[in-house]
Formats: C-alpha cells, sequence, structure tokens
C-alpha cells in the first residue's frame, strides 16, 4: 500500500490596504494576508498537507519565517519545492481538498482561476483541485475579518 494521506491548516492576520493572494491569485480586497512570504494561506496549508502526507516535516521547516531569502517570496515558488520534495521521495499527488475561511470577499467567483493555479503546480487535472470557501458566520476573529484561515487534505500515491 503506497498511499498515502495528509492535511495542513495555516492562518494569517488580515490587514488594511495589502494584497490578498489566496491560491495564487490576487483578490480584490479592502484587506490582505500579513505574512513573511505572500501569505498565501490556501497554498501553505496545501504545502503543509503535501509534506505531512510525504512525513517531511512542515513548511516552516523547508522555508523558514526569519529567513531575509523567503521575505515577500510568492508562495507558488514554495509550493513547487514541496511537490519537489514530495516527488524526490517518490510520490505524486492524486488529489487536494481544501476549505478556506474568510468572511469577505466572496471567494466563489475566483475558485476556477485558483484550481487552475494548483493543479498546474501539482501537476494534476483540474477535477482533482477541490477549493471549498465559507465565512465564519461574523463569530470570532475570523467572523470579524482579523484572520484567515485554510484547511487542506491530499492523497499521495507512489
Ligand atoms: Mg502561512
Amino acid at each position: 500500500m503506497n498511499i498515502r494521506i495528509g492535511y495542513g491548516i495555516d492562518v494569517h492576520r488580515l490587514a488594511p490596504s495589502i494584497p490578498l493572494f489566496i491560491g495564487g491569485v490576487e483578490i480584490d480586497s479592502e484587506i490582505g494576508a500579513v505574512g513573511h512570504s505572500d501569505a498565501d494561506v490556501l497554498l501553505h496549508a496545501i504545502c503543509d498537507a503535501l509534506l505531512g502526507a510525504a512525513n517531511l516535516r512542515d513548511i516552516g521547516y523547508h522555508f523558514s519565517d526569519t529567513d531575509p531569502k523567503f521575505k515577500g517570496i510568492d508562495s507558488k515558488i514554495l509550493l513547487k519545492e514541496v511537490v519537489s520534495l514530495v516527488e524526490n521521495k517518490g510520490y505524486y499527488v492524486v488529489n487536494v481538498d481544501c476549505t478556506i475561511i474568510l468572511e469577505k470577499p466572496k471567494l466563489n467567483p475566483h475558485i476556477p482561476s485558483m484550481q487552475k493555479v494548483i493543479a498546474e503546480i501539482l501537476k494534476v487535472n483540474i477535477d482533482a483541485v477541490s477549493l471549498k470557501a465559507t465565512t465564519h458566520e461574523k463569530v470570532d476573529s475570523f467572523g470579524a475579518s482579523e484572520a484567515i484561515k485554510a484547511y487542506a487534505a491530499c492523497l499521495l500515491n507512489k
């Protein structure tokens, strides 16, 4: 049996007047995500899911958030590197299933472009990239638009 399951979670604070990148796509928004990289919460959760499935530690282990080399880096580069790490262990991605928690703006119009970007990096068909978005029903910090969260589950095969 060479099938491996993985999951990842990521959270970023939100702040006014900075860009909002989700799933490798810049979203038009008055608030953006704060981080050392481009703060793409969805790509970071997918990185951790892939690394977890291959038992390769976590995103912070490979890309330190204090290393100037990664300051402002496009997270698509990080995800590509993670795919290489996973491939070096003999695995390929079967599918990912993700949920993004964000109060606003609505993400549904952007889902197809995110799926396209992620599918290309993971070297899978678009049908293998499931992305769901939900609000936090105005509850807690996520509901108050103070933060964004993403969950990702993935399956690898050898
Ligand atoms: Mg992150």
